[in-house]
């Protein structure tokens, strides 16, 4: 069956984001407030979740309305979704199953999952507004990096696309490149993914056979691609990199650069709404404002002055009216930074603390050392062993502790199951003789962004991962857009209103296709 896509909805959301990208700030509030009024409407109306927590919204502002965190939703799930058809039960029996990564659930609906960084995972399910939303957003804010090049190609039948990243399960970059292999066949030997998890030289095996104009990845997985080209072992250079998911810091941007010579671009996302700031020609990150309110709290929720950095920060996603979330406890550290950039882009710029984890050079008996990405060790330890709280600190370059705040015969059972897949999945890395030490009831290192950091380097002889933090993306890298999607024109609608309205007005569509080849990310789970 096809993923869902409604070329008549994505057409007219295309034309308004086109539209809202060169308005002004008026034009944006405008549009943010009425998309708000829209979506309380909905949620209350729907979900009794929101009725129970908002009662009736007339008259409500947002910053008056409670905060939401992602276990209570989960916890509250069949209450939560406006659709009543909507069951969790049946959506974990869907993602349990990896054959239906980007099919239609319920024949409408995309679903995608997080893994639990902050110990309980997520699923999220989007509806067509929601997927043309994210589609016009990745394919019309991202920068053009070769627009001499893209004029001699409007239509990008050149480039070739590949994800590396976490490939096997519902993760939100996975699905959305998937997605659009199945809706556009033609561009379907043009887009790929290529998983993580495997070892370094078959991965660049793999992007050797494909060679990619465009990769998208983790910052940590483009260092360690950069590695392998200065190396020689791999040949093939891409003419651009796209990361997501990690802190990307000034020293790995430049170094991917350096090594292949091409530009690095980076954006912030997350399985709650997939393509949240992406950055412009001055290296800025531009929040996209008309569809995504975030709000920087401080640790009791109150809002922090622009240029201060708050304790996390509040997702409203103006999409999505399925799985309304409003006032959302993203547990990302956010700077709105008040000044006006240089671009002259009306969205706000953002700094984003996030996810800064190490790639691990482990051991390896007469050979050079063996670098493990943090982003698939953590995939491994989730996906497989089934363990949300963990930390791994390598001591020595052949010893980790792996520890947990689990405490009792649970932390036991964990760690036990733990250790096992670890041990196996670092064999099959080429690691070998590498000791794994466990430790139940641990007090986790926070990293910069105030998170639990989940990997740690051995600062001995090892590099560690540069510690300044630029922007990020949380979750998901950047993915490819759906390609050969007909786009209205910007001067062909008057642009939908709130997602509702968007239904309504059928622009003239136009056979112009904007950035194909490749838009939107991959998303490891948080
Ligand atoms: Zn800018």
């Amino acid at each position: 069956m096809l993923p869902s896509f409604d070329p008549w909805l994505s057409g007219a959301v295309a034309a308004d984001v086109a539209l809202a990208s060169h308005s002004g700030h008026r034009s944006l509030r405008l549009r943010r407030e009425r998309r708000l009024s829209n979506l309380l409407v909905s949620a209350t109306r729907g979900s009794r979740l929101y009725r129970r927590l908002i009662g009736d919204p007339a008259g409500r502002r947002l910053q008056d309305l409670p905060i939401t965190r992602k276990a209570d939703l989960m916890g509250q799930f069949d209450d939560w979704v406006t659709d009543p058809v909507v069951r969790l039960d049946a959506l974990r029996r869907f993602v349990a199953d990896r054959s239906h990564i980007a099919e239609p659930f319920l024949g409408r609906y995309v679903v995608w999952e997080s893994s639990g960084s902050s110990g309980q995972p997520g699923i999220f399910v989007q509806d067509a507004t929601s997927m043309a939303v994210y589609d016009a957003l990745e394919a019309l804010r991202r920068p053009m990096l070769r627009s001499p090049m893209q004029l001699l190609d409007p239509f990008c039948l050149g480039e070739s696309f590949v994800f590396v990243g976490a490939t096997g399960g519902h993760f939100a970059s996975a699905v959305s490149v998937e997605r659009a292999r199945r809706l556009s066949p033609a561009r379907a030997r043009s887009l790929h993914s290529v998983s993580f998890l495997q070892r370094a030289d078959r991965i660049v095996a793999e992007l050797q056979a494909l060679a990619p104009t465009i990769i998208a990845t983790y910052p940590s997985a483009a260092v360690l691609l950069a590695e392998e080209h200065v190396a020689g072992r791999l040949k093939h250079a891409p003419r651009e990199v796209w990361t997501g998911g990690e802190s990307l810091s000034n020293a790995m941007r430049h170094f991917i650069h350096r090594a292949f010579g091409c530009p690095v671009t980076n954006s912030y996302g997350a399985s709650e709404f997939l393509s949240l700031a992406s950055e412009c020609h001055c290296g800025r990150m531009h929040l996209n404002s008309d569809w995504a309110i975030l709000e920087s709290v401080d640790d009791r929720g109150n809002a922090v002055p622009a240029g201060e950095t708050g304790a996390t920060c509040l997702l409203t996603n103006l999409a999505n009216h399925v799985q309304p979330l409003i006032r959302y406890d993203l547990g990302d550290r956010v700077t709105l930074r008040p000044a006006a950039c240089a671009c002259g882009s009306p969205l706000p710029v953002i700094n984003v603390q996030g996810r800064s984890d190490d790639t691990l050079k482990l051991c390896q008996p007469g050979g050079q050392a063996v670098s493990v990405l943090p982003l698939a060790l953590c995939t491994v330890l989730e996906d497989d062993a089934g363990l949300f709280d963990f930390q791994v600190v390598q001591e020595s370059p052949c010893d980790l502790l792996l520890r947990t705040g689990l405490c009792g015969h649970d932390a036991d059972v964990a760690l036990h199951r733990a250790r096992t897949v670890l041990s196996a999945f670092l064999e099959g890395q080429g690691a070998i003789g590498v000791h794994i030490h466990c430790r139940s009831h641990a007090v986790m290192t926070q990293g910069r962004s105030g998170k639990v950091q989940r990997v740690l380097a051995f600062d001995g002889s090892t590099r560690r991962a540069p510690a300044i933090n630029v922007d990020i993306r949380r979750s998901p890298v950047p993915h490819p857009v759906v390609a050969d999607q007909p786009l209205a024109h910007p001067g062909e609608a008057g642009g939908p209103g709130g997602s509702n309205d968007s239904k309504a007005t059928a622009p003239r569509l136009s056979t112009r296709n904007h950035r194909p080849g490749v838009s939107k990310r991959a998303t490891r789970p948080e």
